[in-house]
């Protein structure tokens, strides 16, 4: 977890990124997403990206979530009651579900790249991909992108920090090649650096990551024409987590997928059921009792009269909500995500709390971190299940939202004086150097964004010739409209 004074940002942190991490979620947003944001124009993304999609579904094994725990059916009735039943759908997944009529945990040879990948465990519905699964069930990208690429010759090398990119030989755009510095990234002395040399380099560090690394650079003056666009545009999917608590429920609520299904509560807003496995209890000290917002109006002293509302007339249900253990049994979390664009700017500053080096600082418009539509939505849920509807106590407390889906800040665009890579993922200014990230995401996805950070990743090596082939000469160009 990030702490920004904009977002509380959730990410991966492994050989395999999210993935190893995320909920494996995988859908394609609406075509609108095209027509908007600094990308539009640049191709006829509409037409192109259906095929990159279909790419990107099978390396991940995409496939729907045929297990709907209980959560997913409270989810349904909560729908139903609400008028939007007919939205209800099972989520797309990347996870090897056993056939019907099977029990889950059965090992079977490769299933998904006719027998040239690993073996397999089907998924037991443990509720656990946001802890890693531990049975090998969820296409995680060692298990696909990763695994081929290593049976292909690439080496990968674990817990290797970038910290420096330079060009070679004193050629400024990099024509003759990069020297890559890296530390250990687990190592806080005796860091034993490594350096590697290349003919080009693809940063996919993720949002955070790049933006971090290519303002050092940047600023170190190992990099120093990289557009000055970094850190603009970043987007969170303006969501807002609330959900619900069934203390006492006689189901496992952790049992499922982690996000099994989906709803659209209204065209812009779309809320999915998720859970942690049994035994994630210290979840609990993340949310409290639902807690609206008015204008104006911090969010801190309606959660206390709230919470001592509550507590007067219900004091043993309240006490219930607030019990650590068996938390995530009992509970259900709704991730809601607007559609709805907003952005913030990450700054390359000295945050005022540490002086002494400079770090990603975000600035621009506070996002609201009540969205009432799913506010409303968790009292319905709660009510269908019997149960108590939840907030997140650091979007009360610091009326900070959380996300985990963090995109852009290296922005697609028409030249550099709107983003940092070209439309394909070429960044300006220098050869052979590419991003291929969710950073170039140019436009809010209104959806999980892993499938089209892939699909996008796909298209961009598209454009790669074979290396036999290359002329190592490849550089972006500005205003690409009407190329292919
Ligand atoms: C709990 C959780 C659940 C999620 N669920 C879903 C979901 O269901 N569906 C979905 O679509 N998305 C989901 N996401 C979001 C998804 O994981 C990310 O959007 C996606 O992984 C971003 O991909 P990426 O390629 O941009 O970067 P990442 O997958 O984050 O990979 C970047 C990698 O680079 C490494 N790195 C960073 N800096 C450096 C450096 N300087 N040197 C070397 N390595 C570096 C990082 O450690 C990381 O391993 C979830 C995220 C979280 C945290
Ligand atoms: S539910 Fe459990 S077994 Fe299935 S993919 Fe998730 S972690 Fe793996």
């Amino acid at each position: 977890m990030r702490f920004f004074r904009h977002a509380t940002i959730f990410h991966g942190c492994a050989v395999g990124g999210g993935s190893i991490t995320y909920a494996c979620t995988l859908l394609a947003p609406p075509e609108k997403v095209w027509e908007a944001g600094s990308w539009t124009g640049l191709s006829d993304w509409k037409a192109e990206m259906p095929r990159y999609y279909e790419i990107a579904a099978r390396m991940l094994g995409v496939t729907e979530n045929r297990i709907l725990g209980p959560a997913d059916l409270l989810l349904k009735k909560a729908a139903e009651a609400s008028g939007t039943g007919h939205t209800f759908y099972c989520t797309k997944v990347g996870i090897f579900q056993a056939a019907e009529g099977e029990l889950g945990g059965q090992t079977y040879p490769d299933p998904f790249f006719a027998g040239d990948g690993p073996e397999r465990t089907t998924c037991v519905a443990c509720g656990g991909c946001m802890m890693g699964c531990r049975h090998g069930a969820k296409n995680t990208l060692d298990l696909n992108y990763l695994y081929h690429a290593e049976k292909h010759g690439a080496l990968i090398f674990p817990e290797r920090r970038v910290v420096n990119v330079k060009p070679l030989n004193g050629s400024s755009d990099g024509s003759a090649g990069y020297e890559v510095s890296t530390v250990k990234s687990t190592a806080w002395i005796r860091r034993q650096p490594q350096r590697f040399t290349c003919r080009g380099v693809v940063f996919s560090a993720s949002s955070l990551g790049t933006m971090e690394l290519l303002f050092h650079l940047k600023e170190e003056g190992s990099l120093p024409a990289i557009s000055g666009q970094i850190g603009k545009q970043v987007r969170t999917n303006s969501e807002s987590l609330i959900g619900a608590r069934v203390p006492g429920c006689s189901e496992d609520l952790s049992q499922g997928i982690a996000i099994g299904s989906g709803i659209y509560i209204d065209e812009h807003t779309h809320i999915e059921a998720v859970r942690y496995p049994g035994g994630s209890d210290a979840m609990s000290f993340l949310t409290t009792i639902l807690t609206d917002g008015r204008p104006g109006s911090p969010r801190i002293a309606l959660w206390l009269k709230n919470a001592l509302g509550s507590l007067l007339r219900h004091p043993f249900q309240t006490l219930r909500l607030y019990r650590p253990w068996g938390w995530a049994r009992e509970a259900v979390i709704l991730l809601c995500m607007q559609a709805l664009d907003g952005q913030i700017e990450m700054c390359w500053q000295r945050p005022w709390f540490w002086p002494f080096r400079k770090s990603l600082v975000s600035r621009g418009e506070k996002m609201p971190t009540y969205i009432p539509q799913a506010n409303e939505f968790a009292k319905k849920f709660a009510q269908v299940a019997g149960g108590t509807a939840m907030s997140t106590l650091p979007e009360i407390l610091f009326d900070v939202p959380g996300t985990a889906h963090c995109i852009g800040g290296c922005v697609v665009a028409d030249s550099p004086a709107h983003g940092v890579v070209d439309a394909h993922h070429r960044v300006f200014h220098y050869k052979n150097m590419y991003i291929c990230d969710g950073s170039v995401v140019a436009a809010n996805l209104g959806v999980n964004p892993s499938l089209t950070i892939t699909a996008l990743a796909e298209r961009a090596m598209s454009f790669i010739p074979p290396a036999a082939e290359t002329e190592w000469n490849d550089a972006a160009e500005s205003a690409m409209i009407g190329k292919p």
